[in-house]
């Protein structure tokens, strides 16, 4: 699998704070818990293995790799990092 590009820097050029969080796609994700495994505590799962993120996804930056990590490593694609 190819690597996706990595998780922008949380300040854009404008010097706006951009908030950073980790979504699912609901439609994609396959509930292979993946993402519960590779990254602790920012994800549930349901008793099904289909993965939300925990609370409303904000990242903070000390969990930006730990995110990207499971974006890199959920095979149906369905973790995204996006700004708010
Ligand atoms: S790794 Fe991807 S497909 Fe698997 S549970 Fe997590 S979000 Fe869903």
């Amino acid at each position: 699998m190819g690597r996706r590009p990595g998780p922008r820097a949380a300040i854009d050029a404008g010097g706006l704070v951009v908030v950073m969080k980790v979504k699912v796609d609901s439609e994609k994700c396959q509930g292979h818990n993946r993402c519960y495994a590779m990254a602790p505590g920012m994800f549930k799962v349901d008793e099904l293995g289909y993965a939300t993120p925990r609370g409303d996804g904000t990242l903070t930056p000390d969990k930006m790799a730990l995110a990207q990590k499971a974006v890199d490593n959920c095979p149906e694609r369905a973790i995204e990092i996006v700004d708010e």
